[in-house]
């Protein structure tokens, strides 16, 4: 396994092709608005050196029987699964934000189980190839960018019917040693921190849509890969110096839009080209374990927002009003159902004939269908408890001011003997987490992160098993239809 320290140089030795702000980024790993993202991904390698986080950290390989991350592993049983989310929990109370690597373990999860059973179906060698690939990424302990979201352009239309035709990813030519692809991939988490691009389709697709089925992984900086880096509400603080108007100095996340244009793929690193058939169940297994991911990574960045607004209670002096207390209270409760939709699609796997785990799928999508809600009612409660000041504070320039910062000192201070910059900083996390740039990752991801709404509610009427409850309740009231 790595070394945090390792991690970090071993993306010195990428060369990138990073846009960001209409430049090109000569080095993305100490640029100030991209490092405290690259932290939150260091992270998920320095707590795995640590020994009291070894059981949640790491796993046995199945592959070769060493230990490696977790962020590699294939979930072997459902205690694999139960240990993802709360592995995920934790490194959302650490980060307070996005640490990116779950798309990669999500995706090689899915791509596993789906490549066995298209061999075992169509006689394809998928598998093997795709277990070549986990090998190495095991070995190398590689941050993989799982990539799933097309453009889609004009929602109404099919992949093969848009005007312009790269608005999914698609074969533009298959050669006798590999294929050449064209399109992009859309809200690309940590794609900048990441060694290898794991590539996948974005829905189920149709025959006239075959050349849109195709999966392949290529190392991050292959030749026509570009990447156009994402901005975030107030982003640019992290320009300015200082460490109280960021709100989180050291971490963070992002997203960036991925352009492949005209990138050649081997044949041994690709996975699907052209198995329509199968492109629907990559989609549905891919959502379905990162649905699940987010019954921990919202709860652990929950859990740091919810200490927040009852630290910001203590320094107003208004931690003892019932009414605060009763808030708190009402966070707790809807972070901690989420928690409970995590723990339970993990507890109630199941088996596939890959030998791969996968989560229950319904209750992976009540999960997510709960995060397009919770985190939305706990940042209004933390916003609340906040008061106003979260948003028109002055700057921490004007706090170190020699003329005015003895006022602003004066003026914004709470309980005595709290300094007021505790309390600048207490609520410039808030004001991060609920508007400024985690902002991304928690309460606007939370909506569309993983799939929008309606797309659970899809995957929820599907699961429900409605048939069943008919037949409860006509058994239950007397009603013999046989
Ligand atoms: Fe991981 Fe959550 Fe970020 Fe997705 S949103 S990559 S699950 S931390
Ligand atoms: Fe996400």
């Amino acid at each position: 396994m790595k070394t945090g320290a390792e991690y970090e140089e071993s993306l010195r030795k990428l060369s990138l092709k990073v846009y960001l702000q209409g430049e090109l980024v000569e080095n993305p790993v100490d640029h100030p608005m991209i490092r405290p993202s690259m932290n939150s991904v260091k992270a998920t390698y320095a707590l795995a050196e640590d020994s009291q986080f070894e059981d949640l950290m790491t796993a046995t390989s199945h592959l070769s029987g060493k230990k490696v991350n977790r962020f590699c592993h294939l979930h072997q049983n459902t205690d694999d699964l139960v240990k993802k989310v709360k592995m995920q929990r934790l490194l959302g109370q650490k980060t307070a934000s996005c640490f990116q690597r779950c798309v990669g373990m999500d995706a090689i999860n899915a791509v596993d189980s789906v490549t066995f059973e298209m061999d075992e179906n169509l006689g394809t060698t998928y598998h093997h190839r795709f277990t070549n690939f986990l090998s190495k990424v095991q070995e190398e302990d590689w941050t993989v960018d799982g990539a799933m979201t097309d453009p889609k352009g004009d929602r109404s239309l099919a992949p093969s019917k848009q005007v312009d035709p790269d608005l999914y990813v698609h074969v533009v030519e298959k050669r006798q040693d590999g294929i050449v692809v064209r399109g992009a991939k859309a809200h690309q988490t940590g794609a900048i921190n990441s060694h290898w691009v794991l590539v996948m389709p974005t829905s189920a697709m149709k025959k006239d849509d075959a050349d849109y089925a195709v999966s392949f992984a290529l190392p991050a900086d292959s030749e026509g890969i570009y990447y156009i880096y994402g901005r975030q509400s107030c982003d640019n603080r992290k320009l300015e110096g200082g460490d109280i108007d960021v709100g989180n100095k050291q971490f963070g996340g992002h997203e960036a839009l991925i352009v492949f244009d005209d990138v050649f793929v081997p044949w041994e690193n690709v996975f699907m080209c052209g198995e329509y058939q199968f492109s629907g169940a990559l989609v549905e297994r891919f959502a379905g374990y990162h649905r699940q991911s987010y019954g921990g990574c919202k709860v652990g960045v929950g859990d740091v927002l919810i200490g927040a607004a009852a630290v910001a209670a203590d320094y107003n002096g208004a931690a003892k009003a019932s009414h605060v207390k009763d808030k708190i209270i009402e966070m707790t409760h809807l972070n901690e159902t989420l928690y409970a939709c995590g723990i339970a699609c993990s507890s109630e796997g199941h088996k596939l004939t890959s030998g791969t785990y996968l989560v229950n799928l319904l209750l992976a999508n009540v999960c997510k269908q709960n995060v397009t809600r919770f985190p939305y009612e706990i940042c209004r409660l933390a916003e609340d408890i906040a008061g106003g000041l979260m948003v028109t504070m002055p700057s921490e320039k004007d706090l170190r001011h020699p003329e005015i910062g003895g006022w602003v000192e004066k003026y914004l201070c709470g309980v005595a003997p709290v300094p007021t910059e505790h309390r600048m900083r207490i609520l410039r996390l808030i004001e991060n987490i609920t508007l400024g740039t985690a902002a991304v990752g928690y309460r606007t991801e939370s909506m569309h992160g993983a799939g929008s709404p309606q797309a659970q509610r899809i995957m929820i009427s599907r699961q429900s098993n409605m048939e069943h409850k008919k037949e409860t309740a006509k058994a239950i009231a007397g009603i013999e239809t046989r």
